[in-house]
């Protein structure tokens, strides 16, 4: 059985007053929750910040983005051993506003991909169809296309250590997020793909919704069979929100009766 994931994607907010609040609440609130996973990814200056306030905890954390490249001529860049030697566990990649604000493509995000594996960081690599793809049937084929960028260039293996997260982008920052059937299909098509290349891997790579979850619909999509937690957006700005949702997916855990640490590896956020 897949473990339940939620990660928060602060985005470009945050200052230090703010985080130091955010991030005591998110730890005493979920401390007791040892049967889904957690973590935060927090813009690159507060990484350090954040690995003080969580070492210990069972609270992960992470970046929103990160160089394909180890070091070099790169002016403004950071790379994945950067990340790592903060404690980071995690990475977004492709997300929509990287690839929509940045111009990031497919084969940029799937270097990026690549480049966060080799440095042993956990990827978390964004899919999903904008409104008027979704409106002209196209969800499958963009999705589809965007899974393929991974696993025609590196194999399903690569998905090994990896979380994907759909999220359709006419739910990003809406008040719209997908009904829980919407996003069970599309999830269920991805699934079904990885599992034309490899059954084993398909079963275990955990998929993530994301768009507009909040604590009145976590509950409901988190117990969809292939949603395996969620990548949470503003709600992961407000412990009094994020805590929830928290909750919401450790208890759906307890119910489908995944245990401490079953699958994947302990979730005690390393020590610096
Ligand atoms: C996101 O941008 O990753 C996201 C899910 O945002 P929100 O939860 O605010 O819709």
């Amino acid at each position: 059985m897949r473990r339940k994931l939620v990660v928060g994607n602060w985005k470009m907010h945050g200052s230090i007053a703010a985080n130091r609040t955010l991030l005591e609440k998110v730890v005493a609130g979920v401390y007791t929750c040892y049967h889904a996973d957690f973590a935060v990814c927090v813009p690159y200056p507060y990484i350090a910040q954040t690995q003080i306030l969580l070492t210990g905890s069972n609270v992960c954390w992470g970046a929103q983005n990160l160089c394909s490249t180890r070091d070099g001529a790169s002016t403004g860049a950071v790379s994945p051993a950067m990340l790592t030697d903060f404690g980071c566990t995690h990475a977004i990649i492709g997300h929509s506003e990287r690839r929509n604000l940045f111009h990031e493509t497919d084969d940029t995000a799937a270097a990026r991909f690549n480049a966060a594996r080799e440095a042993g960081l956990v990827p978390i690599f964004c899919m999903g169809e904008s409104a008027e793809e979704r409106e002209s049937d196209w969800t499958e084929y963009i999705v589809g296309r965007q899974l393929d960028s991974i696993l025609r260039r590196f194999g399903p293996q690569a998905l090994s250590n990896a979380v994907l997260a759909y999220e359709p982008l006419w739910a990003i920052g809406s008040d719209k997020a997908a009904t829980p059937e919407q996003a069970q299909e599309v999830h269920a098509f991805i699934r079904n793909r990885i599992a034309r290349c490899d059954a084993k891997i398909a079963q275990e790579v955990r998929i993530l919704y994301g768009g507009s979850v909040t604590p009145a619909n976590a509950a409901q999509l988190f117990a969809m069979p292939d949603i395996d937690g969620g990548l949470i957006g503003r709600a992961s700005l407000s412990a009094e929100e994020f805590v929830p949702i928290c909750l919401a997916a450790n208890d759906r855990c307890v119910r489908s009766n995944i245990h401490r640490f079953e699958g994947h590896d302990a979730p005690i956020a390393a020590s610096a």
